[in-house]
C-alpha cells in the first residue's frame, strides 16, 4: 500500500484546536495559558484524554514532558516521535505550539482510523515550557531531554513571583517519574505556523524547513560628552543620540542589503542622562542580528564593526559593542526534509524551502535524532498575538504532509 496520500480528518483537527482554545481564553480571541499554570494542566488533562481515548499510553517524565505512546509491531525498535507545545505566551494564539501537538494526535487517530500498523511505535510528545515567558529562557523541557540544559538549573527558575519551575510542576500534578534524559528516537517532526509572512506571499501552504538561522546578540553602548542643550553649538556636540541613531541606520542597512536573507534589530535603546535640555552623554542598546549561515553572519559582523569604526571617525563619540550571545545555524536532516518535500508534493501542496528566523523544540530534538520541520502560513505572519489565525485548509494540509512523513520513517506494514 502507499502511505503517501492519506487524508486526515480536517473537521476533527480543526475542532481539537477549538476545544483547546476555550482553555485559558485570552482576552481578544486568542489565549493566555502559560506554561504549569492552572490553565495549562487544563490543556494537558484534556490532551492527555484524547491520547488515551486514541488508544495511547501517556507517560510524564521529570520535566513534565508528555509522551504518549502508539506501540509498533516492534515494540523494541526507537520511536517516530512528533509534536511541539500547549502552553502559550501571556497574549498567545491558538495555534503557536498547539498546531504541532494536535496534529501528531490527528495522524495518529487517521492511522486508527484505516488501520495501520507501524513497525516502529509512535510518540506523540507535547514538551514543557516551549514559550519562556513566564520561566525564561524558552525550550526548557526539550533542552533538559536533550542534555542542553540540566534539570536542576530548570527546576530552579523563578516566575516573578517568586515561584519555581520545578515547585509548579508538582503543584499541577506533573513532576512524572521518567528521567528526563535522551533515549533513542527514530526521527522527529514538529509541525509550526510559520510566524511570519513568506509562505503566505508566496501563496504556498507548506514550508519544508531545512534549518534555522544563526543568530548573535549584542550589547551596544555609545559615548558622547553631556552638554547643555541650548547654548552648546552643533561644533561643540557629542550627542551620543545622534551618533546611536545613525548607527541604527547603518544597522538596518545591513540587514536590508541581504534581501531575503538577514534580519538585523535595534529593540531596546535607552539615552542617558534622559533630561529634555541636555544632549545625552551614553546610548544603550541591544542587537539581534540572524542570517542562515555563520559566514554570512560573520561577514554582518564585519560591516558593524565598520560602521561603528566610520562614526567615530565623524562624530567623535566612542562604540562601544560586547557580543553576548551566539547561537550556531542549525541543520535539520536532509532524510527528514526529504520525507517532508514528497509528502508535500503527493499531495499537490505549493511548497517552498525555509529557514525558520525562530527557535523552536525541533532545535534541541536535532541533537538526539534526525530532525525537520513542517511549517503553515499563518495570517500576516502575525504571531505571539491574540489574532494569530491559520485557515483550516492550511491546518489539514500540515497534517496530512506530517503523516506522509511519519509513514515514512515507521515502516508501515504492507
Ligand atoms: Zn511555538
Amino acid at each position: 500500500m502507499t502511505a503517501r496520500n492519506l487524508r486526515i480528518n480536517p473537521t476533527r483537527l480543526w475542532d481539537m484546536h477549538m476545544e483547546m482554545a476555550k482553555i485559558g481564553p485570552g482576552i481578544a480571541g486568542g489565549n493566555n495559558r502559560q506554561t504549569l499554570t492552572d490553565d495549562d494542566k487544563l490543556g494537558r488533562d484534556l490532551f492527555k484524554r484524547w491520547c488515551e481515548e486514541a488508544g495511547m499510553t501517556v507517560s510524564i517524565d521529570t520535566m513534565g514532558n508528555m509522551f504518549a505512546r502508539r506501540p509498533g509491531k516492534n515494540d523494541s525498535l526507537p520511536p517516530v516521535m512528533t509534536g511541539s507545545h500547549l502552553d502559550t505566551q501571556p497574549t498567545g494564539g491558538r495555534f503557536d505550539g498547539i498546531f504541532g501537538v494536535l496534529a501528531a494526535l490527528e495522524a495518529v487517530r487517521t492511522m486508527n482510523d484505516l488501520g495501520i500498523e507501524t513497525e516502529h511505535p509512535i510518540e506523540v510528545v507535547n514538551w514543557t515550557n516551549e514559550e519562556g515567558s513566564r520561566f525564561p529562557p524558552p525550550m526548557v523541557g526539550s533542552g533538559v531531554f536533550s542534555g542542553t540544559f540540566k534539570q536542576a538549573d530548570a527546576y530552579a527558575i523563578e516566575d516573578v513571583d517568586g515561584a519555581t519551575l520545578g515547585g509548579e510542576l508538582e503543584r499541577i500534578g506533573y513532576k512524572g517519574d521518567v528521567a528526563c534524559a535522551q533515549r533513542p528516537v527514530k526521527a522527529f517532526f514538529e509541525c509550526h505556523i510559520e510566524q511570519g509572512p513568506m509562505l503566505e506571499n508566496e501563496g504556498k501552504s507548506i514550508g519544508v524547513v531545512t534549518g534555522v538561522q544563526a543568530m548573535r546578540w549584542y550589547k551596544g553602548r555609545v559615548l558622547g560628552e553631556a552638554r547643555h542643550a541650548g547654548t552648546t553649538p552643533p561644533q561643540n556636540r557629542k550627542d551620543a543620540l545622534t551618533a546611536a541613531s545613525k548607527l541604527f541606520i547603518e544597522i538596518d542597512a545591513i540587514m536590508r542589503r541581504r534581501g531575503d536573507e538577514g534580519r538585523c534589530t535595534v529593540g531596546l535603546a535607552q539615552a542617558f542622562p534622559g533630561s529634555p535640555n541636555v544632549c545625552p552623554d551614553r546610548v544603550e542598546f541591544t542587537i539581534d542580528m540572524r542570517n542562515p549561515t555563520t559566514d554570512e553572519l560573520n561577514a554582518m559582523d564585519r560591516e558593524l564593526r565598520a560602521a561603528a569604526e566610520q562614526l567615530y571617525t565623524e562624530t567623535g563619540c566612542g562604540f562601544e559593542l560586547e557580543e553576548s550571545w551566539f547561537s550556531e545555524p542549525t541543520v535539520f536532516a536532509q532524510e527528514c526534509v526529504d520525507a517532508i518535500r514528497n509528502g508535500a508534493e503527493s499531495h499537490g501542496h505549493g511548497w517552498r524551502e525555509i529557514m525558520s528566523g525562530a527557535g523552536h523544540d525541533a532545535v534541541h530534538m536535532n541533537r538526539v535524532a534526525p530532525t525537520a520541520m513542517i511549517f503553515i502560513p499563518c495570517t500576516d505572519g502575525i504571531s505571539h498575538n491574540e489574532a494569530e489565525y491559520a485557515s483550516p485548509e492550511h491546518i489539514a494540509a500540515g497534517a496530512d504532509t506530517l503523516l506522509a512523513a511519519m509513514l515514512e520513517f515507521a515502516n508501515v506494514q504492507e
